[in-house]
């Protein structure tokens, strides 16, 4: 066995802590990365893979970043889906050589985990999207969710049943995923931690220590489930940051049942806040989302995903938008201010992380400078909700002040040079600067006398790290200052020039550069204190972000509004939905570029009339109607106008949109099992208080299978969860259900043939289609004429077969509607419980009762 070098050993200490990390090792300027993280780095970042000394024999494959630029690199890792433990010098070389000889080894220590789920710094984050990590926690048989978003401190704490946490964390989009490694959900999660992290116990006690109180009362009541799931994610963050805990605020207890629930799959396929291929493009969010803050982004957002339940805070956030809707002046100024603000919330979560810079602080005194001035200006006339935004944008003039009087205008992101604290606040700072430039003005004198004393005109004094301040001169000119007597010791010769010292220049230069060590100094423990003095109302800061986010999104909803002739929804109790000419925002854009006209559709819901079938041809509209209605509920609820001439909507407890297979390409699971499976779930779920598109279900199978599922599920919605339904469908053959089931009623996008050219109306009338069109599309899609004919040939051989026969849904007309079906299943259990009962066993004979089960088997 090989003795490995002594830093070798220490490496792989850190390595051993650092676990499922890549190890970020510094040396001097550089983050060294050895072994199998060095292969995987090279590769993701794309750098030279090179090799340092051996280990056990064999050469150790090596990469490094200069330290100056980690953070693009660490950016590129993290997105790789990788997480970097840094393990910093914890010591200067010289310190390590005073205390442990000359050859002593730099002490180095794991400061901090960067992982996706715990990003402050800018350049890393997306500055219109949170950054949540989520943890899972389980306890009794209940579960949890826990999650923070340490750029801004938010955190909260959500309690569902566990049939729910993909909904949640597909609401979230989380950037991390956090469960206990011996859990239910350490398959779904991508960092587990141990049991002991999740202890509900230990959570409440981190929680108590966190906040310092003595109750968690304050925040209402936290169930075991929740405490593990809180505690475990307190843990976590402890653990990236190394004992420096980012800024969290007080949780906010979210109870499922206050907002709209929209499962993962739904989410999916109606692309709210990114569409199916993960961009943000084309999303609804991104149709609508005129927001001119990344907080404001942020919060629009969360908005949209979470659409509330409770009509009075629906009615709350509306009336703002159409005190901005109404009046364009306002609402322009307003974000022609918002415009201009930094991004607070930011701001302070990097001060709060101990990763906070002197321009963070500027950005803090601009930002609430400019929201005092906006709280001015607004006033509490107006709306219950800007009465409740306007005063927590004024209540920080102590700080603004205080920060205006401490900075400079324009504060560097760098601390180490200094520069940033504003003359005149510190009178000690102050003469430490003129004693620098004092001296500097005295190197400028003795460089004149210099000049006049050796007769040399080009005598120059020069600065840099090396050397410090230092004469010099060129090649030619330097004999007369080598000599012996001449006052000058020689430094340095270098190609053109020759380098020297004085004594007097080196008296000058110490002071100047003590004086700038001083002010440094000064000037860091002025930051030092203003952080800690802005940080002592962080919770009012992060209130007064919030309240600018929500006139950010109040005013960009309004402004969408106005741009696109919304209507503001009345939302009521009853189970209606009554849109007048509604509208696809994402698809009328589409249309609109290529210089189309969207039609705008009718869809009026109500107790009687609660399913709709909707037919027609393929390319018809008949996916885009029923999108941009369940899209409508959802702005509806999440306080927006919605594309619509007028609406009248009841609230949407839950909603399910459901695309037929074979759109929904790719997957690993068979497709139509996916189809099944999601269809299951939305049956076993919908309440009549929801919201329900199907499209095309029952497609990724047989004509034969495809319709019976169809058929059954139609039945099913309409029998037993009697929820609001737009239904859409190729199969014809449905549109006998109109005769039996009374709440569903027919529709279907018109077409017309004009001069043997399918024309697509994309308007929405009553009653079933006509015919299907289907071979007409074909043409229009371009299929070769001879194709197209010998399909007309088919077609009119097997609608000839399906008269004869009764067509493909012959005989369903004869069969028990779903519910009745179950009934009589109900009573064949009574019959035969009747029969049962009615026996005398000892009275039968053999015969009798061979005789009696045959009979209760025919009842079966
Ligand atoms: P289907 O589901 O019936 O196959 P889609 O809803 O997918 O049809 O619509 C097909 C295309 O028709 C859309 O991409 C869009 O370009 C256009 N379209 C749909 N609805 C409308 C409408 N209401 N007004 C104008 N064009 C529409």
């Amino acid at each position: 066995m090989i003795t490995p070098t002594p830093m070798m050993a220490q490496y792989h200490a850190l390595k051993a802590e650092a676990q499922d990390c890549l190890l970020f090792y510094r040396m001097g300027d550089f983050f060294e990365l050895f072994f199998e993280d060095a292969r995987i780095a090279a590769g993701v970042l794309d750098i030279a893979l090179t090799a340092r000394g051996e280990h056990g024999g064999e050469k150790v494959p090596m990469c490094g970043v200069p330290v100056h630029a980690a953070t693009a690199y660490l950016q590129r890792l993290i997105k790789a889906g990788h997480r970097v433990a840094i393990a910093e010098q914890t010591e200067s070389p010289e310190a390590a050589r005073k205390a442990r000889g000359s050859k002593a080894l730099v002490n180095r220590a794991i400061v901090r985990v960067v992982t996706a789920g715990t990003l402050t710094e800018e350049a890393l984050l997306d500055a219109r999207a949170d950054n949540w990590c989520v943890a899972i926690g389980e306890a009794g048989g209940q579960v949890a969710l826990a999650a923070a978003d340490v750029s801004t401190g938010r955190f909260q704490v959500i309690a569902l049943d566990s049939a729910t946490v993909p909904a949640e964390l597909a609401r979230l989009a989380a950037a991390e995923v956090v469960a206990c490694e011996t859990g239910d959900f350490a398959g779904a999660a991508t960092t587990l931690r141990s049991k002991a992290e999740f202890d509900s116990g230990a959570g409440e006690a981190r929680l108590k220590r966190l906040f310092a109180v003595a109750t968690l009362d304050g925040f209402g009541t936290l169930g075991r489930a929740e405490l593990a799931a809180a505690g475990g994610l307190v843990a976590y963050l402890d653990h990236t940051a190394k004992g420096a805990l980012p800024f969290l605020r007080p949780p906010v207890v979210h109870r499922a049942a206050t907002t709209m629930a929209i499962d993962a799959a739904t989410r999916d396929s109606l692309e709210l806040t990114c569409t199916t291929g993960g961009q943000r493009k084309g999303s609804l969010l991104d149709a609508i989302d005129r927001t001119v803050t990344g907080a404001g982004a942020r919060a629009l957002a969360a908005d949209l995903g979470a659409p509330l339940m409770d009509k009075a805070a629906i009615d709350a956030r509306l009336d703002l938008v159409a005190w901005f809707h109404d009046d364009g002046a306002v609402r322009e100024r307003l974000r022609a201010a918002l415009r201009a603000l930094p991004d607070i919330a930011r701001a302070i979560g990097r001060l709060a992380a101990g990763r906070g810079s002197p321009r963070d602080l500027g950005q803090l005194r601009d930002g609430l400078d400019g929201a005092w001035a906006l709280g001015e200006r607004i006033g509490s006339e107006g709306p219950a909700l800007l009465a409740e935004i306007a005063p927590r944008l004024r209540g920080h003039g102590a700080l603004i002040d205080l920060l205006r009087r401490a900075l400079v205008p324009a504060p560097p992101i760098e601390a180490s040079d200094g520069g940033y604290i504003a003359a005149g606040y510190d009178v000690a700072l102050d003469d430490l600067r003129d004693a620098g430039a004092g001296g500097r003005r005295a190197i400028a004198a003795l460089e004149a006398e210099m000049r006049g004393a050796t007769g040399v005109s080009t005598l120059k004094i020069r600065h840099n790290n090396v050397l410090g301040y230092h004469v010099e001169v060129p090649a030619r000119a330097a004999d007369a200052l080598m000599r012996p007597d001449s006052g000058f010791t020689h430094r340095q010769t270098l190609a053109g020039v020759v380098r020297f010292n004085t004594p007097a220049l080196h008296e000058v230069a110490q002071k100047v550069s003590q004086a700038g060590a001083h002010a440094l100094a000064a000037e860091a423990a002025h930051l030092e204190d203003l952080t800690a003095q802005a940080l002592g109302v962080r919770e009012a800061i992060a209130a007064t972000a919030d309240a600018l986010a929500r006139l950010d999104v109040a005013a960009s909803l309004a402004e969408r509004a106005a741009e696109g002739g919304w209507a503001r929804p009345k939302l009521v109790e009853h189970t209606c939905f009554d849109v007048e000419g509604g509208r696809h925002p994402v698809v009328e854009a589409a249309v609109a570029r290529s210089g189309d006209r969207f039609v705008a559709n009718d869809c009026r819901l109500s107790e009687g009339s609660r399913l709709w079938l909707v037919t027609g041809p393929n390319m018809g509209g008949k996916s885009t109607f029923l999108r941009q209605n369940a899209l409508i509920a959802v702005l509806a609820q999440a306080g927006s106008y919605v594309p619509a001439a007028a609406a009248t909507l009841g609230l949407v407890d839950r909603l399910f949109s459901r695309v037929g297979a074979s759109d929904n390409l790719a997957r690993g699971r068979s497709t139509f099992m996916v189809e099944m499976v999601e269809t299951a779930a939305i049956l076993a779920q919908a309440t009549p208080r929801s919201f329900v598109i199907l499209d095309e279900v029952g497609r990724g199978t047989s004509t034969y299978d495809g319709l019976a599922i169809a058929w059954a599920v139609v039945e099913a919605i309409h029998e037993d969860n009697r929820c609001r339904c737009l239904f859409a469908t190729h199969y014809h053959e449905l549109t006998r259900l109109a005769e039996r089931c009374d709440a569903l009623s027919l529709h279907h996008v018109r077409a017309r043939e004009w001069k043997g050219e399918l024309v697509l109306l994309h308007e929405l009338a009553d009653g079933p289609a006509d015919r299907s069109y289907g071979l007409a599309v074909a043409r229009l899609a371009g299929m070769a004429p001879q194709t197209v004919a010998r399909a007309k040939a088919v077609l009119a051989k097997l609608e000839a077969g399906r008269a004869k026969t009764g067509g493909l849904a012959a005989g369903l007309d004869d069969l028990p509607l779903f519910a009745a079906a179950a009934v009589t299943e109900e009573q064949a259990c009574d019959a035969i419980r009747a029969e049962v009962e009615s026996l005398d066993v000892d009275a039968l004979t053999p015969r009798e009762a061979l005789d009696t089960l045959y009979r209760l088997k025919a009842l079966a």
